[in-house]
């Protein structure tokens, strides 16, 4: 069914069939349910464990700030269209580095150069570090660039925008206290394909990374990473991502319950590719967190006014909690 020519919405409430423009289709799956990955995992006496672990875990631990993210994302937003390499996409490269030179991490330039169809395209990622003591790392990332749609004024408010706003807000929340773990703050460059996606026109920034920290040992020591896309919908709904590590989506999904957030993060999902996926396959625990049920996806009606600043409090607010409980396991 991969690279099919119609796809169904995932949305009973549009259960017809759709056609996607050929350029920009992504390749995906759609399953009924999930319910199969609902089976019992966990014995009682693990069940009995994250009950304790919740208790002893202060909900108010978390002070992610949706209002400072959502103005982020709009900065962000603010450069216009943000293909790699494009002038805006240095620009806001130039705002990030702007905004974690104010907290206490160590900045890390990555840059490389992307093989696309359309030839080489230099492009960086940027990189948060804020030091631990374990040995042990977690990883949060995103993508920070726009697809390249020439002629058209796509500014990609949530995709695109919303991960960079998030991850800014999150390394703002992440430098207020020392670290347990190591833990990197990502922004991918090249997440979009030059043109249609492909394995080898899409998650450039990822693909880089993922074999840089492998060839470095930063991957070994990786106990897990969350990347975060399209996350800023106004109507919040976080799929299930089928490729995902079953026991770090369980943590996710469970942290989001305890928080009060499991109206927000569906029971039922499909397979996306996105930036985990290189990680994923060089033996990282993985995550995608992506609400891929928007409509503005890929058109230039993808703007602020469809993304609001609760939708980036509910997934920063369960991302912050969850880095704290993955750093105590
Ligand atoms: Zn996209």
């Amino acid at each position: 069914m991969f690279g099919a020519q119609v796809w169904l919405k995932k949305d009973p409430r549009r259960s017809v069939i759709d056609y996607l423009p050929g350029r920009d289709r992504r390749k995906r799956f759609f399953r009924q349910s999930t319910a199969r990955l609902e089976h019992q995992h966990g014995t009682r006496w693990r069940r009995w464990a994250l009950a304790l672990i919740a208790i002893a875990t202060p909900l108010t631990a978390a002070d992610f700030s949706g209002a400072s993210a959502f103005k982020y994302t709009q900065a962000a937003v603010g450069f216009g269209p943000r293909p790699s390499w494009s002038t805006a996409n240095r620009q806001l490269q130039a705002y990030i580095r702007a905004q974690l030179r104010m907290l206490k991490c160590e900045l890390i330039e990555d840059p490389f150069v992307g093989k696309t169809p359309k030839g080489d395209v230099p492009m960086t990622n940027i990189i948060a570090k804020f030091p631990g003591k374990s040995g042990h790392a977690i990883a949060v990332t995103g993508h920070f660039d726009t697809k390249l749609f020439p002629g058209r004024k796509f500014v990609g408010a949530n995709d695109g925008g919303s991960s960079t706003g998030l991850l800014l807000e999150l390394a703002r929340d992440l430098s207020a206290t020392p670290r347990v773990d190591d833990v990197y703050i990502v922004f991918f460059d090249g997440e979009e394909a030059v043109g249609d996606w492909s394995e080898t026109d899409s998650v450039y920034g990822s693909r880089h990374l993922a074999y840089k920290w492998k060839a470095g040992g930063t991957l070994a020591k990786l106990k897990a990473l969350i990347n975060v896309d399209m996350i800023g919908d106004k109507s919040l709904g976080v799929l299930i991502e089928e490729n995902s590590t079953y026991s770090l989506r369980k943590l996710v999904w469970d942290t989001a319950s305890e928080l009060g957030y499991k109206a927000y993060f569906l029971e039922t999902g499909e397979k996306v590719d996105d930036d985990h996926m290189p990680f994923l396959k060089l033996g990282v625990p993985s995550l995608d967190l992506i609400d891929f049920d928007y409509d503005p996806w890929h058109k230039d009606s993808d703007t602020m006014d469809k993304s609001s600043p609760k939708s980036l409090e509910i997934v920063g607010t369960v991302v912050l909690e969850s880095v704290h409980r993955i750093e105590r396991q």
